[in-house]
């Protein structure tokens, strides 16, 4: 950053991001010139909307006029087109700060996110938050007058630049409040300085901004201006009003995308509690889907005045995706964050509206599977945050989620619970799943070796939420969850007397092996016993009922938790020839070291990581060529 020149003119220095991005919107993004205009304007309508927030606790900021307008100008000789509004302005560190130097969180996203498809590329602009430096598509130098409202006339502010390394900034005289931008259009952007195409742009992309936008009008005879958009809050529309065209754009505004939505839901709720709602659900996940500090939700409105952009309280993280508009009647206009966190009324309509959104999908799983399937396929891992996070509605959401199964040959996630269900074996009384880090771990997991035998599907869950979903869950349409992977495998009535009778034996029988194998594991196991889970594999790891899943204890130590220690219970097939050859070497001095091998092969298994992999190496191999 440099700064020289006089206490009021200073010249600074964009940050290295920055400038890249410049370089970008001047050299790589003009084959979609036009979305500058939606860009500035939509900046134009948030300043509006914040002054109207603002100025419900200070109503001096309106200065007399609280006609909030847009007005968009051009110059045809001269080549000049403005954005002007009387929103809340900016002071002169706001506009270094928003502007200015240092690249926003978006920025290095974006540049990340570029395809090189110049179209597909220039309509990120607007998700990244980087829309305002979208000047630089079609003006040679750009320059923003702005005044803060509230602020006295001599504290206007005059940034400008070529959109090269640096701006200018200058503190000046400005009259009235609000912000305007003078583009001065290159050699390419000509066109837009002319009314017809300025307003087929604006009509196109803006008609849904809620603040009016005027344009002197055109002709020989004509003076004055008119407003050439509806600035009409859609979402108050009555719904048979509204096409689905509209739909789509309004969507695009709030969003900040750049396709049409997947799905929506408008609702007016009168009553007890009156409002509106218009929730949709997007194509595909946003960028910062897991970024903490994503920047888009749900808008809240009090009787049409934009109040905040707040997804928490209005949406569960699991329901993060959704986008719209919330506009209640009945809330006090002068709402805080902090009265929100605590309002029967925006709880009720919070619940209302996640009932309404699990409706929609529920219906989308109902009538179009190939769509589910997209859905599921951007926001799945999302939705199951949902049983761990809303126990009220738990149950549903569980309906919504899809996995991945032994049913299948592939790892797509397309079982619902139901069709498990459905499916069931008779005398079959749970839902077995197992996790693990990977779908080929999961697949291959020795725990479902007798379930194959049996012919039992299995749920596969290998997605890093899976295990947490999982601890938040017991059951499902009555049905217990069973890891095939945790306790004493009861198969119930899928096995019968014969076979029951026969694993009986089998762990009489041996009882001294078993012994002595935990003898000389000592502490590393909790228990060894014979299992019956096995039918290709000599031994496997389990964990007790209540104990957490080996996977999980791995997650969680990797995320740097202490983690209590749980021993895994060590389980051998007695008929496997491995385990015949380790039972044949009881007594000798090589006992301990196949023991270590049965024991460290089923943790290699389970996807878990041996504490001595060179030495299991040196052992197996000392023991192949004995
Ligand atoms: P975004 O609108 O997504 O925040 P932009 O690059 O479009 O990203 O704008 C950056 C910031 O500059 C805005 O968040 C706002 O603080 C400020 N800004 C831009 N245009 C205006 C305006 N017309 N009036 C007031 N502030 C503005
Ligand atoms: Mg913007």
């Amino acid at each position: 950053m440099t700064s020289t020149v006089d206490s009021h003119k200073e010249t600074l220095g964009f940050e290295t991001e920055v400038k890249q991005l410049l370089h970008l919107m001047v050299h790589a993004l003009y084959s979609n010139k036009e979305i500058f205009l939606r860009e500035l304007i939509s900046n134009a309508s948030d300043a509006c909307d914040k002054l109207r927030f603002e100025a419900l606790s200070n109503d001096n900021l309106y200065e007399g006029d609280t006609d909030l307008r847009i007005k968009v100008d051009f110059d045809a000789d001269a080549g000049i087109v403005t954005i002007k509004d009387n929103g809340i302005g900016m002071s002169r560190d706001e506009v270094v700060e928003n502007i200015g130097t240092i690249a926003k969180s978006g920025t290095k996203s974006f540049i990340e996110a570029l395809s090189g498809d110049q179209k597909a590329d220039s309509q990120l602009i607007g998700q990244f938050g980087v829309g305002f430096y979208s000047a630089f598509i079609v003006a040679k130098k750009v320059v923003l007058n702005t005044r803060k409202a509230g602020a006295s006339a001599d504290h206007g502010v005059r940034w400008e630049s070529e959109g090269e390394g640096t701006y200018t900034l200058e503190t000046t005289d400005k009259a009235d409040r609000g912000t305007e931008i003078i583009l001065f259009l290159n050699d390419e952007a000509k066109e837009f300085a002319d009314a017809f195409r300025l307003r087929n742009v604006i009509t196109r992309y803006s008609d849904h901004i809620s603040i009016p936008i005027y344009m002197d009008k055109q002709g020989e005879d004509e003076s004055g201006e008119e407003a050439i958009n509806q600035a009409s809050a859609l979402w108050k529309r009555a719904k048979k009003d509204i096409s689905e065209d509209e739909y789509n754009e309004f969507y695009k505004h709030v969003a900040h995308d750049f396709e049409d939505p997947m799905a929506y839901i408008h609702n007016h709720v009168e009553g007890n509690q009156s409002y509106s709602s218009l929730l949709y659900v997007p194509k595909r996940a946003p960028f910062d889907l897991y970024d903490r500090e994503r920047r888009h939700g749900i808008k809240l409105y009090v009787r049409r005045v934009f109040i905040m952009e707040d997804s928490e309280k209005l949406m569960p993280e699991y329901l993060r995706f959704v986008r719209g508009v919330i506009d209640s009647d009945d809330l006090p206009l002068n709402v805080s964050r902090e009265i929100l966190q605590h309002n029967r009324q925006i709880d009720t309509i919070r619940g209302a509206s996640v009932k309404k959104v699990l409706g929609m999908l529920e219906g989308i799983a109902k009538d179009d599977a190939e769509k589910y399937a997209e859905f599921w396929k951007e926001f799945g891992k999302v939705i199951k945050e949902g049983p761990a996070e809303d126990f009220a509605n738990k149950e549903r959401i569980l309906k919504l989620v899809r996995f991945a199964s032994t049913h299948n040959d592939n790892d797509t996630q397309n079982v619902s619970l139901d069709e498990y269900i459905s499916r069931m074996k008779e005398g079959q009384t749970k839902i077995y799943y197992v996790t693990a880090e990977t779908y080929a771990a999961a697949k291959n997991s020795p725990h479902l070796e007798v379930f194959a035998k049996k012919g039992i599907e299995v749920l596969l869950l290998c997605d890093r939420v899976d295990e947490w979903m999982m601890s938040h869950v017991t059951d499902y349409d009555g049905k217990n969850f069973q890891s095939v992977a945790k306790g004493d495998l009861d198969l119930g009535e899928l096995e019968d007397e014969a076979e029951k009778e026969e694993h009986k034996k089998a762990a009489e029988e041996a009882k001294d092996f078993v012994d002595k194998l935990k003898e000389a594991l000592g502490e590393k196991v909790k228990e060894v016993r014979i299992t019956h889970r096995l039918t290709n594999s000599p031994s496997c790891l389990v964990v007790e009922d209540d104990d957490m899943a080996v996977n999980l204890q791995r997650m969680l130590k990797a995320a740097g938790q202490a983690m209590p220690e749980t021993k895994p219970i060590l389980e051998i097939n007695p008929v496997h020839p491995l385990s015949k050859k380790v039972e044949q070497e009881a007594g000798s001095e090589r006992f301990n070291a196949w023991a270590g091998i049965l024991f460290d092969q089923a943790m290699l298994a389970e996807g878990g990581q041996l504490q001595d992999p060179a030495g299991f190496v040196k052992t197996l191999n000392e023991l192949m060529f004995e």
